[in-house]
């Protein structure tokens, strides 16, 4: 894959490399262990402009490729993807409001997170695969709305400077009844819940966004009325397909790490790198990896080309999570005894890969989505 790269590609992949390594890799171990990330280590973040990277440039952004973004966030990620999905967050929650949103919204999210960090606000306790079951509502007072519920498993929902929120105009109307909104933090009323203590992605913020008589202008509308469902499953599409890059990283560190332990380390007087059966572990985990870069490849290619990749996000998001689980696995089983131990790396990675069959639509739903598309293609 290497040779594919750009020489643009090529710098910007080892300007994060090298920032990741030397400014963000050494605090990791002892974040993870406290389970949130020092806010001064994401200065680092904000001075690379990752926060910036995939908005255009008309509203004062980088104006990356959806291709060159992910290649950048690969590389954070095999040194820890929580970091860097705090930073993909913004996307997830920008991308709303670029396919559905006005100019005006698109400026002002970028004046909210120059620097800064989003919210992208859609489950909650009741409704986390069944979204259209959400009980989050927003009822309109004149040119104004006012939003209570509360919102489970918010990624940035404590540190964020803008919020992009579901909640329903037309609670009878079921899903079709949701409408999104893009709100500032500090409105009255809305405040971050209850933090979650998680069995990895630990750098990441996840905690409860609760809304209490939140009253929003009606411009902070994104699209129209009860189009709130449409507008997510459009930008989770994408952002399903991207968050996979993360998934890439993490699996290539495993594969990193796996490869280099077995090489030294010594049982029946050899490397165990010698016995087949290790090298059977670490070429599946080769194989894996490749395949899922092609995958991930593709699709920001496609997205790139303007591409809403409703099939393609899904079979992306599902094939390289559930590879995760089988790499990084793989590669506490080369480090044997020492890889369940958290003095060295790859146990963490383990714990960090789960998340991925959860979050941005379980695996079990991208499989009916795209069991759905294909009962309809043929
Ligand atoms: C760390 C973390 C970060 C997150 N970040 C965000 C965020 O930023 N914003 C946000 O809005 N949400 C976020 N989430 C929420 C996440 O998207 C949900 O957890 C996820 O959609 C699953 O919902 P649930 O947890 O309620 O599980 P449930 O929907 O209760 O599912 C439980 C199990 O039932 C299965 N299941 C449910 N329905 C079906 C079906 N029809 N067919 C087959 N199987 C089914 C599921 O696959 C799963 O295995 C985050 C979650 C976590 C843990």
């Amino acid at each position: 894959m290497a040779l594919m790269y750009t020489e643009e590609q090529r710098e910007l992949i080892e300007l994060v490399r090298d920032v990741a390594e030397s400014e963000i890799k050494p605090y990791v171990a002892a974040a993870d262990e406290a389970g949130e990330c020092p806010p001064e280590l994401f200065k680092w973040g904000f001075d690379m402009g990752l926060h910036m990277v995939e908005i255009p440039e008309e509203f004062g952004g980088m104006g990356l490729d959806y291709e060159t973004c992910a290649m950048m966030f690969e590389e954070l990620a095999k040194v820890d993807a929580a970091y860097a999905d705090t930073f993909v967050t913004n996307f997830v929650a920008f991308r709303n409001i670029h396919l559905s949103g006005t100019p005006e919204q698109a400026r002002h999210f970028v004046e909210a997170t120059n620097p800064g960090f989003a919210a992208f606000c859609l489950s909650e306790a009741g409704a986390g695969s069944d979204v259209a079951s959400m009980r989050s509502t927003a009822t309109r007072d004149g040119d104004h709305y006012v939003l209570n519920g509360t919102k489970t498993f918010i990624t940035n929902g404590s540190i964020a400077s803008i919020y992009v929120i579901f909640a329903k105009t037309d609670p009878a109307a079921g899903g079709k009844g949701i409408t999104a909104f893009l709100v500032d933090a500090g409105t009255p009323g809305l405040y971050a819940g209850a933090r979650e203590h998680k069995m990895g992605f630990r750098l990441s913020d996840t905690c409860e966004v609760v809304m209490e008589n939140v009253r929003v202008h009606e411009s902070a509308v994104i699209g129209c009325e009860g189009q709130g469902m449409s507008i997510a499953l459009n930008a989770l599409n994408l952002s399903r397909a991207f968050i996979s890059t993360l998934g890439v990283g993490i699996m290539q560190r495993a594969l990193d790490e796996a490869v280099s332990y077995a090489k030294q380390r010594k049982q029946f007087g050899k490397p165990i790198i010698e016995f087949q059966l290790v090298q059977g572990l670490l070429a599946d985990m080769a194989i894996k990896v490749e395949a899922s870069r092609c995958l991930v490849n593709n699709a920001m290619r496609m997205m790139d080309a303007g591409d809403l990749v409703r099939l393609e996000g899904a079979i992306v998001k599902t094939f390289v999570t559930d590879c995760m689980q089988e790499v990084t696995s793989n590669a506490v089983q080369v480090f044997g005894g020492y890889g369940y131990s958290k003095d060295y790396p790859v146990e963490k990675l383990m714990r960090d890969a789960k998340i991925f069959q959860i979050f941005e639509g379980t695996n079990q739903i991208q499989r009916t989505v795209i069991a759905k598309i294909l009962d309809k293609s043929y």
